[in-house]
């Protein structure tokens, strides 16, 4: 397994559209390996989720693990695979939460997002799945589709002023909010 150089913004990889896995791809060798790099990729990085046109590739296809340890989780999300993911929110209802990217290190801002959705997608055998997410897995879900179609969390931010460098984030918004 490799761990994978991350696109950062700027770089036009992270605002193409990308485009869709083609069914009988799934279980060649190079699409599995891509998926493991992925991970291994996401975990050098500490980040919960990674999408692959920040590795470079132009394919509808993200990773997702959130650890029970998460502060911001209630639950653990095992890894998840999300290949040609489509979401359609539940409710109306928005929330805020703090973001960060692989493509965009060191940051954080506040982002609204709905609240909850459904997400019907391909696992990496291939097969369909649906789940409904709430919460902090929702917020992830949808950072990672969003870079399907080439758009960052910077793009959904309502307020620049909340954009925050990780170490002021420590050092005075988690400190306030604990
Ligand atoms: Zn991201």
């Amino acid at each position: 397994m490799s761990i994978l150089k991350v696109a950062r913004i700027g770089h036009p990889v992270v605002r193409a559209a990308a485009k869709a896995v083609p069914k009988e791809i799934i279980r060649d060798r190079l699409f599995q390996k891509l998926i493991d790099d992925m991970r291994e990729t996401m975990y050098e990085y500490d980040g919960v989720g990674l999408a692959a046109p920040q590795v470079h590739e132009g394919l509808r296809l993200a990773v997702i693990h959130v650890r029970g340890s998460d502060e911001r989780t209630e639950t653990e999300v095992p890894f998840t695979v999300l290949i040609n993911p489509v979401t359609t929110p539940i409710g109306e209802d928005n929330e805020n939460g703090w973001e960060g990217c692989l493509s965009i290190p060191d940051l954080r801002g506040v982002v609204p997002r709905p609240k909850a959705l459904k997400l019907e997608a391909l696992d990496r055998a291939g097969e369909p799945y649906s789940l409904e997410a709430h919460g902090f897995l929702a917020r992830v879900i949808q950072h990672e589709c969003d870079h399907l179609d080439g758009r960052v969390y910077l793009d959904r931010m309502e307020d620049m002023r909340s954009l925050t460098f990780i170490k002021e984030f420590e050092d005075h918004v988690h400190h306030d909010e604990e």
